[in-house]
């Protein structure tokens, strides 16, 4: 292990290696640390969506992506009543055990030097222009010395406190999984599945075919994860009561225990940037209310940090910092709106409505593709005119 480094990166998740690589590609030194061992396995849904495909485009991984990966032909929704759409979306899946080790890779092999089994604890400021970083490792305290820190830790809410970005420590969402194989209904589904269900109160369930046969089964509760205090018992209703889940686990082989983790969501409850320190992905909660995806916001957002350092670094930490910061609140907006339209999980009729006027017209499809792909603004679900349009468009 070097002692000094340009940039240290402390989480080697999408947000971290996707920094990693883009700092190292433009001649930083980086040290990307990771507590784990890799390949580690992250609990997530394996989704990814468009704004995900359009950040391995930039790092120049699609198709390396593209070939471990499941692609979908868009994504179905299915509303509480069953009535359900197909909307057109960049779509795929791939396990995170594939997938972080082939982002893990990719910032090795741009220069990254990669230290695993090294839990960040502490950061001390020497002066204006350096930090010690430390960490816990095989039982030692470590330290190494860098201009900048990345802070990629994910939910892990003590990092977060450690590094003193944390503002409010409240984690509203957590979400389970679990792996079920079945060659049959893999010949069948070609989409990923979001279902507004009842057991999953508050939130949503998702199918999602992943590559040999391995299809993603979960839940996820958003705004409300300390009212449903038990989410095991929500999956086992939801798997026995989905039609679709009924018939994955018919003659499906469960391969992996069910696992569940927190989502901090909603860019809110962190300071993005302190000094030289610029918090990155899930950790300044860069994941999406309403849909839990944020593999994509976490890769954009550490290209968007290692942009703000590669552009500004000879002004200085404020400066650097400020870039940052206003790339971020640029999102927030979006975010603002994902969170209230959260309401729809509670509001079966006006999901029902959506789904069943997304299936039978252009203009409402196009709208509901429009949030997935980001390509429209999705706060027509937040006034009465876009439901107006929405419930009478092509009548
Ligand atoms: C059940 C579930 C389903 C989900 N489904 C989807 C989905 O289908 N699609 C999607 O886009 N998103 C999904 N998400 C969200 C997605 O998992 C996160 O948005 C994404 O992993 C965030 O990436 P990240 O790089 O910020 O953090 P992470 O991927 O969490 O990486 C953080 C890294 O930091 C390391 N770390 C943590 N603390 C320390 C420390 N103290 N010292 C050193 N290292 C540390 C960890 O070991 C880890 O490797 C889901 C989440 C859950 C819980």
């Amino acid at each position: 292990m070097r002692h000094v480094y340009d940039v240290i990166i402390i989480g080697a998740g999408p947000a971290g290696c996707a920094a990693a690589r883009t700092l190292a590609n433009a001649g930083f030194s980086v040290g990307l640390f990771d507590k784990a061992i890799f390949p580690r396995d992250k609990t997530c849904g394996d989704a990814l969506i468009p704004d995900a495909h359009q950040a391995l485009k930039k790092l120049g991984l699609i198709e390396r992506v593209t070939n471990i990966s499941c692609p979908a032909k868009g994504m179905r929704l299915i509303g509480f009543d069953g009535s359900n759409v197909l909307i057109r979306a960049d779509s795929a899946c791939v396990p995170r055990l594939k997938l972080d080790a082939l982002l893990l890779d990719s910032a090795m092999e741009a220069g990254s030097e990669f230290l695993p089994g090294h839990e960040f604890v502490g950061i001390s400021d020497e002066n204006e222009e350096n930090y010690q970083v430390a960490f816990y490792r095989s039982g030692n305290y470590v330290s190494a010395q860098t201009h900048w820190i990345l802070l990629a830790t994910g939910a892990n809410v003590r990092s977060i406190q450690h590094a003193g970005l944390l503002l409010g420590a409240e984690c509203h969402n957590f979400a389970t999984r679990q792996y079920v194989r079945n060659e049959r209904l893999a010949r069948d589904i070609h989409e990923l599945t979001f279902t507004f269900d009842h057991s999953a109160k508050g939130g949503y369930g998702w199918i999602f075919p992943g590559p040999d046969a391995i299809f993603n089964i979960g839940i996820g509760f958003f705004g409300s994860a300390h009212r449903h205090s038990n989410p095991r018992r929500s999956y086992e209703r939801f798997i026995t009561q989905l039609p679709l889940a009924q018939d994955l686990m018919r003659d499906g082989k469960i391969i992996s225990p069910l696992k569940g983790a927190p989502l901090r969501t909603g860019l809110s409850g962190t300071r993005f940037a302190r000094g030289g320190l610029l918090g990155i992905g899930e950790c300044i909660g860069a994941t999406f209310p309403l849909t839990g995806e944020g593999i994509g916001k976490a890769m954009e957002t550490g290209i968007l940090a290692a942009e703000a350092i590669m552009g500004q670094y000879h002004l200085g930490r404020t400066a650097v910092a400020q870039t940052y910061t206003r790339s971020i609140k640029a999102l927030q907006p979006k975010f603002e709106v994902y969170r209230k339209a959260e309401f729809l999980f509670n509001w079966p009729y006006l999901t029902n409505e959506l789904v069943r006027h997304a299936a039978r017209n252009e203009y409402t499809r196009r709208k509901v593709e429009g949030m997935f792909n980001e390509t429209g603004d999705p706060g027509f679900l937040l006034t009465l005119s876009g439901w107006m349009r929405i419930l009478f468009a092509n009548r």
